[in-house]
This record gives structure tokens, C-alpha cells and sequence, in this order.
């Protein structure tokens, strides 16, 4: 099995062993998809594995007949030492109690290691009022902890917080290591290209394309709403999201891939070459008719309606809202 683009992670946690200066905190930071959280279990599995000298997963490759019995749990999601804090409520939220019992739990001892590892999937699901109830614990970690944040940006956790961790970002294959890895796992051709089409290296997205109607449906709202927004069409902007209905996970989703196609924007207009949106000619547009400061203001629209989402805004409302504001940003 393949492990994309991660070797400037593996390097790094090695780098930190061999010097006995391993970090007790990490933010990996990536688009949905592009492998965060297997480069969650690869920092794990340097700290955990049997095999000090070169771990089960490190490099670009490992061979799944010969993990060791701690990266085999890893792997499986099973390892006693590996610990998913829960997310729970409509919004899959961590409480603030699970917070507070990620806090206690620190200090009890590792039960097959001599390391223990807290993975916050998702940060963007801590919320900012209840991250204070971590601080102290990364601050002041028990020799035994190391905690690993993953999100999809910095802005996900409080510059207290940040400041704590070491922040790596996660890059996604190319476009042709994609490409490879999906028809090799047997999807047919046609599918795989509009897949990375839409969604280029990251393997995750463009499996999740081809699986499931509802990712080409919120990709193609995405697309038609970004496109409108280029156009100043509000009309076709409002269509774009009505598709969407009153599903808050779908509204949600719609309006990260819009984020995303933004971002290309930006990325096209100061020469950055690496594209995770789903719609490139959306992109381009932006990037030559938007202003930087528009293409600021805009990303700030869509965040505060995300905000308004997790608050449990009414969802065809929110939508409308986002529109109207879009459409008046200069
Ligand atoms: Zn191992």
C-alpha cells in the first residue's frame, strides 16, 4: 500500500525521535481527502512501532504483511493507546465534556506503550469557547501524551493553541499517482478521469466522486454557484444552492468546496500552481476578475454562514443570506 506525499511528515517526526525532542503536539492541516488522517497514524506509528529504525509506515510505502502488532491496531483504528476522543449531536461536535475527559485521561498511563496519542479528527468540530479546556494539558503534557489536531486550516484552533503545536501541512498526490492508485483499485477509466477532473491528487475526494451521487451533486452546485458568483448572477446562484434543499450537512459541504474553489482563485492569481478545487474555470475567473481584497471578503461570507450553520440557522434561509451578501461584496 501507497502513502502519498507524506515523506515530509515521516521526516520530521524522525528527525524529532532521533533527537529525543519528539513534539507532544501536532496540527496537520489539509483539504478533506488529501490523507490527514493517515498521516495522523503515520506520526503514531513512529512513536508506537516496534521497529524504531525505519517504522512500519514510513517512507512512501508499506507492505501489509509486515506491520508489527502495535501498527496493525494502528492501522485498524483499534490500538488501546491510539484514542479517537468521541463526536457527538446532530453537528458531530467534540462536548465540552469530552474535553474535560480527554484532560483527566491524560494522565493515566499508556496501557501497551510507552506513549499514549489523542487524534482530534476534524478540528474545525472543537468549538473555539470550549478549546480553553485544552490548553493546559498541551501546555504541560505529561511525558507520556502527544496530541494530534487535523483540520483544514490554522484558523480552525485558537492562536493560544497553535502556538503549542507543530503545524505540518498535508500534501495531495499528483494528478497521475491518483489517476493510478484509483484504476488500480478498479474503477473503470471514465470514472477515475472525471473524478480527478473534478477533484485532482486527492485520492480521498475522488473516491468518494465516484461512490457517492451526492459528492458529483454537491460538486456541481458548487461549480454552477461559483460560476454564477463570477457573473454577479444572482438568479443562478440561488438555483445552485436550492438543489441543496434544507440539508445543513449538504449546504455545509457545498459551501466548503466553494471555499475551496476560491482558495484556487487566489492561489491562480499570485502563480501558485497546486489546485484542490473542483472547478477550474471557476477558479481562473476569479482569478482574473476578483480583487484580493474581494476574494477576502467573499471567503469571509462564507464562513460566517458556516458559523451560522453549526448555530442552527434555518438552512434555505442561510442560503439566501450568503447570496445576498456575495452579491454585494466589491
Ligand atoms: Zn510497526
Amino acid at each position: 500500500m501507497k502513502l502519498y506525499a507524506k515523506e515530509n511528515i515521516s521526516e520530521a517526526v524522525s528527525g524529532m525521535l532521533k533527537k529525543d525532542c519528539l513534539s507532544h503536539g501536532f496540527l496537520l492541516t489539509g483539504s478533506v481527502g488529501s490523507g490527514r488522517k493517515t498521516a495522523a497514524k503515520l506520526i503514531a506509528s513512529h512513536i508506537l512501532c516496534e521497529h524504531k529504525e525505519k517504522p512500519c509506515l514510513s517512507g512512501d510505502e508499506f507492505d501489509e504483511n509486515r506491520l508489527c502488532r502495535h501498527c496493525k491496531r494502528i492501522i485498524s483504528g483499534t490500538h488501546p493507546d491510539v484514542i479517537y476522543p468521541e463526536r457527538s449531536g446532530k453537528s458531530m461536535l467534540y462536548s465540552k465534556e469530552t474535553l474535560q475527559n480527554v484532560a483527566a485521561d491524560a494522565y493515566v498511563m499508556p496501557n501497551d506503550c510507552d506513549k499514549k496519542l489523542y487524534i482530534f479528527s476534524d478540528s474545525e468540530k472543537i468549538a473555539k469557547e470550549n478549546q480553553g479546556v485544552l490548553l493546559k494539558i498541551i501546555e504541560e503534557p505529561p511525558e507520556h501524551c502527544c496530541f494530534i489536531f487535523t483540520a483544514q486550516s490554522r484558523e480552525a484552533l485558537l492562536p493560544t493553541m497553535i502556538s503549542r503545536l507543530i503545524c505540518m501541512s498535508v500534501a495531495c498526490p499528483s494528478e497521475e499517482e491518483c489517476f493510478a492508485e484509483l484504476t488500480a483499485s478498479g474503477f473503470a477509466e471514465n470514472d477515475v478521469m472525471a473524478a480527478v477532473d473534478a477533484f485532482h491528487g486527492n485520492i480521498g475526494m475522488c473516491r468518494s466522486f465516484i461512490e457517492t451521487a451526492e459528492i458529483r451533486e454537491n460538486a456541481a452546485a458548487a461549480s454552477d454557484f461559483s460560476m454564477s458568483l463570477t457573473g454577479s448572477d444572482e438568479y443562478g446562484m440561488l438555483k445552485a444552492l436550492a438543489s441543496v434543499g434544507e440539508n445543513r450537512e449538504r449546504l455545509r459541504s457545498v459551501i466548503l468546496l466553494c471555499v475551496d474553489i476560491l482558495r484556487d482563485g487566489l492561489a491562480l492569481r499570485t502563480g501558485g500552481g497546486c489546485l484542490s478545487g473542483c472547478c477550474k474555470q471557476a477558479s481562473e475567473k476569479i482569478a482574473s476578475l476578483f480583487s484580493y481584497q474581494k476574494i477576502t471578503a467573499a471567503h469571509d461570507c462564507f464562513r460566517s454562514t458556516l458559523e451560522y450553520l453549526d448555530a442552527n440557522a434555518n438552512v434555505p434561509a442561510a442560503a439566501a443570506a450568503l447570496t445576498a451578501e456575495l452579491i454585494s461584496v466589491k
